[in-house]
């Protein structure tokens, strides 16, 4: 038996993680959940699964989830170090790091020092501290294995390929919501438009990030370090049916794609049987149905924080931890209506063009860049209410 820990347990893609588990319980078993504050759905998860280990994030919510726990007892404990304890667990071959924003970071490198596999649905721990992930996981014999389904697509392609083969990587993006609208009308729209994504279920700020394109952005910046791809080989290009999943061109003109039906439960079994394939339950993938499939071009104007990320390919690490703070908390702000759906573009271009300098070696560099952007970015919001 493989023995897999979920950090977010209760989000979209741990949900998505326990399903597939379920489906393949002959082969995976739950030791470990990590999870905020939905007590309720994970009381659930932990009846059926009965993990070793569970974490909470608040200390009032562990007492209060020990209180009512059933036969057999789990070891229950709090807080980021309890999230990392969790990710280090001795048992553990495969850490899911999915708990959004960079509050997964330390727990995913918690998994990575310690040699696990990690299957990575948090991108920001990648866009702000990839190097340093990728550095430890050599070090320690970590693997790590996207889980986010462009990543994973590219993954794929690149399976089999030559780095030096490479010339491209194309992400695909639904466009979100609001892709076909001007600036214009996206200024009037509310934070229950933005919530509606057309083809993916998905987290609140996920969801947010899909509405201004800084999804696609802050996968752009991830792709960069998984793969250790040059600014030059990146691009994005819109393609509103999700069927494809991601491209790689190769340098004598070959296109690979990665083709699927619109479902995360894909690319997370995948990350989890890497690099063997297992049945799965899912609809196949019907071409005739589809019929159509579209792409075209992403207007880096129209969304700029899309153009922002493209300048981070090029830019010092600082200037992407800073983008990604930046945008967390002008997220934060918008999920808690203090400013307006296109108030998120100003606020993150502002607060990074003054954002702070320094060489990163350590975690705490990131983590130093990112509290003095977020405390630079909570002024301007608070500037403007
Ligand atoms: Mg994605």
């Amino acid at each position: 038996m493989e023995k897999v820990t979920i950090l977010g347990s209760t989000g979209s893609i741990g949900r998505n993680t326990l399903e597939v588990v379920d489906l393949l319980s002959q082969r995976f078993k739950v030791v470990g959940l990590a999870a905020g504050r939905n007590l309720a759905l994970l009381y659930k998860q932990a009846e059926k699964f009965k993990p070793e280990i569970i974490a909470l994030e608040r200390e009032e919510d562990a007492a209060k989830f020990k209180q009512n726990c059933k036969k057999p007892y789990p070891q229950i404990i709090f807080g980021t170090k309890g999230v990392e304890e969790a990710a280090r667990y001795f048992k553990n071959d495969i850490v899911v790091s999915a708990i959004t924003g960079i509050k997964g970071l330390r727990p995913t490198m918690a998994a990575v020092e310690a040699g696990k596999r990690v299957a990575l649905a948090n991108k920001e721990s990648m866009v702000t501290a990839g190097f340093l992930l990728r550095q430890a996981a050599d070090k320690n014999g970590a693997e790590i294995i996207p889980v986010d389904s462009e990543h994973s697509a590219i993954f794929q392609c690149l399976a089999k390929e030559r780095s030096q083969d490479v010339k491209k990587v194309i992400l695909t993006a639904s466009g979100g919501p609001f892709f076909q609208l001007s600036r214009q009308e996206m200024k009037l729209k509310s934070l229950d438009d933005a919530l509606k994504h057309p083809r993916w279920n998905m987290g609140k700020k996920v969801t947010i990030d899909s509405a201004t394109m800084m999804n696609k952005g802050l996968e752009l910046l991830e792709a960069q370090s998984l793969f250790c791809l040059e600014p030059q080989q990146l691009d994005v290009v819109v393609h509103p049916q999700s069927i494809v999943h991601s491209l790689v061109e190769m340098k004598d003109g070959s296109v690979l794609a990665q083709l699927s039906i619109t479902d995360m439960k894909i690319p997370i079994q995948y990350a989890l049987t890497y690099p063997e394939r297992c049945e799965s339950p899912l609809p196949a993938l019907d071409l005739k149905a589809v019929k159509l499939l579209e792409f075209m071009e992403a207007d880096q104007e129209k969304f700029p924080l899309l153009r922002l990320a493209f300048l981070a390919l090029q830019k010092d690490r600082c200037f992407s931890v800073a983008l990604n703070a930046a945008n967390e908390i002008a997220v934060e702000a918008f999920l808690n209506k203090e400013i307006k759906l296109i108030d998120i573009f100003e606020i993150v271009d502002e607060t990074i063009n003054s954002s702070v300098r320094t060489n990163i070696e350590t975690l705490e560099d990131i983590f130093l860049i990112d509290r003095e952007t977020r405390k630079r970015a909570r002024n301007l919001i608070r500037q403007r209410i």
